[in-house]
């Protein structure tokens, strides 16, 4: 691997004596995890295949087994994350819990903010911000794999949340845009752009997103920063500087991960917490919904649910867009920031037909819906997007594999269309 000269400099006088282990964990391939996802199931049992050794550092991560877990239909149906070990120690630094409000900040693709809703257990107000549009897609989408019910998925620029939410959050996740000295085994890209101007330029960016991190957190709050980078600029040093200028905050600890220590790649967490400041006044959101709109979902939910009724909590909100939304408890008014998602959406409504969504059936048990089972071949056909046949009622059924649903179809005089969107699809192997 073709290290940059500058970057061997400073991690040998960095490291001093460690610098040849350092060095030689390059040899070695990238180590590879996989986090259950504790919001779908209950005994990691049926992972096994997957599932090497404990993660130290993550309770519910594993050093992935060989295996094709990424084309897996558990993974289209949201029973896991993979993530690279390292990355997990985030999450579980800044322990959200049930009924918390949380927010990632820097969030795409996803990996610790689907870690933090497992922490919450669909309990509190997870946002989850992307400041990328594109990875704010990719973002949402996952969000949805993993059935999040109470998140929302916002794609602003820090500063511009911050005026949203002033003083709001329990804990705050700021895992920043870094130069990436961490992941050089895995992306070639991180090496070509690696320069020490570029460390320079991602420790300013940083400190101005720290700046909005810590206008967001209640006083009392908890906030962990983390890279995944190995220079002080961005990390021991972008801390002491917060510090310094941040007297209403204190440091209660911070990890370093170091592949020639752990197996894993680099990474850097502090968790802070903020001991004094403003107390802050975001207004409630008002939620609205048309009666008709209401009804509709109420209909859907009697034939769609086998107890009659989701028992989804939070309250109905229809936008603009015709798209019905359950928004999670203690959503403010966030006026001004670009929603991509406002808690779970709950399906379409154009005036006439309730058309339910992907990604409701993405956050309910296969149990408690009406559903049909798909064998291993019909699980790969529904992920390709074809048609399936099958006798049932005519109507909406969730189609599951093992239990676990991977999406929608509908049943018409026994043919199932297949509702899976277009962009999950599988290519044909064919
Ligand atoms: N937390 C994510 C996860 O675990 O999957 C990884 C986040 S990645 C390290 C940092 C993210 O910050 C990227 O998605 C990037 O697009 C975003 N970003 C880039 N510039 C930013 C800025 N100026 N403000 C906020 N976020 C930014």
């Amino acid at each position: 691997m073709n290290l940059p000269e500058e970057f061997l400099k400073r991690m040998e006088k960095k490291l001093g004596s460690e610098f040849p282990a350092f060095l030689l964990s390059y040899n070695r391939p990238p180590e590879r995890g996989i986090r259950v996802n504790t919001l779908k199931v209950a005994d990691a049992e049926i992972l096994a295949p997957f599932l090497g050794e404990s993660v130290p550092w993550s309770e519910h991560g594993y050093y992935l087994k060989d295996g094709n877990a990424g084309g897996h239909p558990f993974h289209a149906a949201g029973l896991y994350y993979l993530q690279e070990p390292s990355a997990m120690c985030a999450a579980p630094l800044l322990s959200a819990e049930r009924g918390e409000r949380v927010l990632d900040l820097c969030a795409a693709p996803g990996g610790k903010s689907t870690a933090l809703a497992a922490d919450m257990a669909g309990e509190g107000l997870l946002v989850a911000n992307e400041y990328d549009p594109s990875r704010a897609r990719t973002l949402l989408s996952n969000v949805e794999r993993m059935g999040i019910k109470n998140c929302v998925v916002t794609n602003a620029e820090p500063s511009v949340l911050a005026a949203a939410f002033p003083a709001y959050f329990d804990k705050v996740l700021v895992d920043a845009p870094c130069s990436g000295e961490g992941m050089f085994k895995k992306e070639d890209a991180a090496i070509e752009n690696w320069s020490e101007q570029n460390v320079r330029g991602c420790a300013v960016r940083q400190a101005q997103i720290l700046e909005s991190a810590a206008k967001m957190l209640r006083v009392g709050g908890k906030m962990v920063y983390s890279t995944c980078t190995f220079s002080e600029e961005e990390n021991e040093l972008q801390i002491e500087d917060f510090l310094r200028h941040h007297k209403e905050f204190s440091l209660i600890r911070e990890e370093k991960l170091s592949p020639h220590r752990v197996r894993g790649e680099g990474h850097f967490a502090a968790l802070l917490q903020k001991t004094a400041g403003e107390r802050g006044n975001a207004a409630a959101f008002r939620a609205r919904c048309d009666s008709s709109a209401l009804r509709a979902w109420h209909a859907f939910e009697k034939c769609f649910f086998i107890a009659g009724e989701s028992g989804l909590s939070g309250t109905p909100h229809l936008l603009a867009d015709g798209r019905l939304c359950m928004i999670p408890e203690g959503m403010p008014d966030m006026r001004g920031v670009r929603i991509l998602r406002a808690g779970t959406e709950l399906g379409e409504w154009d005036g006439r037909v309730f058309k339910p969504a992907h990604a409701l059936a993405m956050c309910v048990k296969g149990a408690t819906v009406r559903h049909t089972e798909l064998s291993d071949d019909a699980c790969e056909r529904y992920l390709r997007g074809e048609t399936l046949f099958y006798e049932a009622e005519n109507g909406w059924l969730a189609a599951c594999y093992r239990g676990y649903p991977l999406g929608l179809c509908k049943c018409v005089n026994g043919t199932l269309k297949n509702h899976l969107p277009k962009g999950l699809r599988k290519m044909s192997k064919r």
